[in-house]
């Protein structure tokens, strides 16, 4: 049943969240609440919170009854109409309004509707856990299995639920499906135990300074962020200028003193304090890592696999831990002595400048002495390109640049037209095919940070979509976290942005591509639906490529004031910073990903996990981490995310989007008409063909050949 799981497991990467959920109509219910009101677009202004509640738990206990009653209708011959298209005909209506309250709770999020949200929550994961071990359908799926007559789409759903059912434990009898049952609350505790000790121990800890000399190097940025960390801590009068100032370890708290701090003893001791957060005293996770470990590995073994890795990649590209560990070693081969030799040249400008009588860079000093060389070798800062990066003309080259290689015109709707939207700033936009002026899907961007009350990081998010049985259109949100317009003295400044930014609007917007531009009419494998987990940061990936692309970027790389195009050795110096220190960056990836697969494919029980940690460090890293690093016990990707024995999905996604791009860049990205033909080819397959299709054989399709890496380690200078 992929879509009960697509409901509640969030895609991360480093900066964006993507989520999916399905459709369609239903009329015959209050139509009073606006919540309820599943016809078209959501009515966001008039959903009110006091009525979300009631809302809900009218749906779950209409898709509670529903549901028994598909049971029971599954009894004599079944046809994937009445197995497939039923259950998303069932489940739309509870999805589709759950998913608005999700949507509304992570970019409109206040006390009332996180109280609601947080009630509603535990319910609706109990409904879709009593469905996932519904034994009449998964026989029911399995007899369509056997009856031979899917097409090819409909083979893949019926699959992948059945085998998503499956690892859900509906097979299990007796004693097995008890303890399966136990095993998973167990696990689903000690998961939320382990977040709570990194969120904890990462709270507890502060440092306060209260000596201007001790402050030497931060910008201002970040004594104003330190000094009202202080207020906030009860420390009225502290003043950015004159301090106290309060420095915990939250990443943006933590990253500045790391980065700017001139003395290495206090870098050393925030250091000490963030690699060993949840290893000691109450908040301790060292013995969470080996109970949730054990457990994995026996949910495993009653599912008849040997190790847990095995059921993890059982769902992804992959497939198998020999090729995952093949990649890994293949891209380390080549990073390794990149890693080494950058490692080698910072020590080398560090001993210069730092005229230190040690021989050896101390981990403390590590991001200093980088951000040190970087600024000498690269020349520039951030907010250097920013006056280049106007909101209004980076959406302008995006959509051309999609218009251009998709065929596609995007319209912008203006929100005055009848579009309920949940804030002013938020804009809607219609794609239509630029040949057969068809409509073909719609999407929200919300462009700016919004501390208040919205989530940070960058996701997409799907409102709804494209189903034959709904029918429905793909309409997509695409949530960003940028800079917004600022009024100055001098009058309104627009949006600027930062690279960062723009890369990640590029990013959000490819999975958008993939999501409304799904030429799959079956629901549950439609856009990104039914993606398998290592595959899905394709098209979002292969968008940010485009950032490094010298027309597409100064095509909308303009002054704001004067609409002078970015300088040719500004952008060159954005291609440089792009491999900059690049190898080290890659081998901490592998190493992480490498750890992870051997913690849940190789671990014996009388192992030392931080003896296991050492050696495989003393394979994949240039430097050694400290004896008191214990940064397994702050992991949350594989203890409490959804990254176990997954971690390496970044670098798989990350080969086959560069891979994807390498196509482009073979033909010569002046060669429009070429460039034209193969963004076609793009869009037919890797873009239409969604979850419908085993991802190796749409990129086959696509690129004509097996994946390779070549492409990655090139556009990372390894090569
Ligand atoms: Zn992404």
């Amino acid at each position: 049943m992929i879509k009960v799981l697509n409901l509640f497991l969030l895609f991360n990467c480093a900066n964006c969240f993507i989520s999916h959920l399905n459709k369609k109509c239903l009329s015959n219910i209050k139509m009073n609440n606006a919540l309820l009101d599943n016809n078209d677009l959501p009515k966001f202004s008039k959903i009110k919170s006091e009525e979300i509640e009631e809302g809900i738990n009218f749906l779950l206990e209409k898709t509670e009854k529903d549901f028994e009653e598909y049971e029971k209708s599954l009894n004599g011959d079944v046809t994937y109409k009445s197995v497939i298209e039923k259950q998303e005909e069932i489940l739309f209506p509870l999805e589709y309004s759950w998913g608005i309250v999700s949507h509304l709770n992570s970019v409109k999020n206040s006390e009332e509707l996180r109280n609601v949200y947080e009630k509603c929550q535990p319910l609706i994961i109990k409904l879709f856990n009593k469905m996932e071990q519904s034994k009449p359908v998964y026989d029911a799926l399995n007899s369509l299995l056997e009856m031979n007559d899917l097409s090819d789409i409909e083979h893949r759903i019926v699959d992948t639920m059945s085998k998503s059912m499956h690892l859900g434990g509906v097979g299990l009898v007796n004693e097995k499906k008890k303890r399966f049952n136990e095993i998973n609350l167990e696990l689903a505790d000690l998961s939320t135990k382990f977040s709570n000790n990194v969120l904890d121990s990462t709270k507890e800890y502060e440092l306060i300074l209260t000596n201007k000399g001790d402050i030497e190097g931060l910008p201002d940025s970040a004594l104003a962020l330190y000094s009202q960390q202080a207020v906030q801590a009860g420390n009225k009068d502290s003043t950015p200028e004159n301090g106290p100032w309060r420095i915990t370890l939250d990443i943006p708290s933590y990253l500045p003193v790391m980065k700017h701090l001139k003395s290495s003893e206090i870098r050393k001791k925030l250091y000490l304090a963030y690699i060993t957060r949840a290893s000691e005293g109450k908040y301790d996770n060292t013995e969470n890592i080996k109970k949730i470990l054990g457990l994995r590995k026996e949910l495993s073994n009653l599912l008849n696999f040997n190790q847990y890795s095995e059921l993890s990649l059982s769902k992804k590209m992959a497939s198998k831990v020999k090729n995952v560990n093949e990649l890994l070693n293949l891209l380390l081969d080549k990073s390794k002595p990149a890693a080494k030799k950058e490692y080698d040249r910072l020590k080398e400008y560090y001993l210069l400048i730092s005229l230190s009588q040690l021989d050896e860079l101390n981990s403390w000093d590590i991001p200093y002495w980088t951000e040190r060389l970087s600024e000498k070798e690269l020349g520039f800062k951030e907010e250097d390109i920013r006056p280049y990066l106007k909101l209004d003309n980076v959406l302008e080259g995006l959509f051309k640049l999609a218009k251009f290689l998709f065929d596609i015109n995007i319209e912008e709707v203006l929100t005055t037209d009848n579009i309920d939207v949940w804030h002013k700033d938020v804009r809607f936009f219609k794609i239509y095919d630029s040949k057969t002026k068809e409509y073909l899907a719609s999407f929200y961007l919300d462009p700016f940070s919004r501390p208040e009350n919205k989530r940070g990081g960058a996701w997409m998010n799907s409102c709804l979509g494209r189903s034959k049985v709904l029918d429905k259109k793909p309409v997509a949100y695409l949530i960003c976290n940028g800079s917004p317009p600022v009024k100055s003295e001098e009058g309104n400044i627009p949006s600027l942005m930062t690279f960062r930014e723009v890369e990640t609007l590029f990013h959000e917007f490819g999975h958008g591509l993939q999501h409304m531009l799904t030429e799959v009419d079956d629901g549950p494998a439609a856009g990104i639906n039914n993606i398998e987990w290592d595959a899905v940061e394709l098209p979002s990936q292969f968008m940010e490529n485009w950032c490094y692309h010298k027309p597409t970027f100064t095509s909308f790389a303009k002054h704001y004031k004067t609409d002078e195009q970015i300088p040719d050795e500004l952008f060159e110096k954005i291609l440089k910073q792009k491999t900059f220190m690049a190898g080290n960056g890659m081998c901490r990836q592998l190493y992480f990903s490498a750890l992870d697969m051997y913690l849940h494919n190789d671990l014996n029980e009388e192992d030392d996990i931080l003896e296991v940690k050492s050696k495989i460090a003393q394979k994949f890293l240039a430097k050694q981490p400290l004896n008191e690093d214990r940064f397994l016990n702050s992991f949350n990707h594989i203890f409490s995310g959804g990254y176990s024995a997954g971690y390496y999905s970044y670098k798989w996604a990350e080969v086959m989007s560069a891979d994807s791009f390498g196509a482009f860049e073979e033909i010569g990205l002046e060669n429009e008409k070429e460039i034209k033909e193969l963004g076609k080819k793009f869009r037919k397959t890797i873009l239409a063909k969604g979850g419908g299709t085993h991802p190796t054989n749409v990129f086959k399709e696509f690129r004509g050949r097996d994946l390779n890496s070549d492409a990655l380690l090139r556009h990372n200078g390894l090569l």
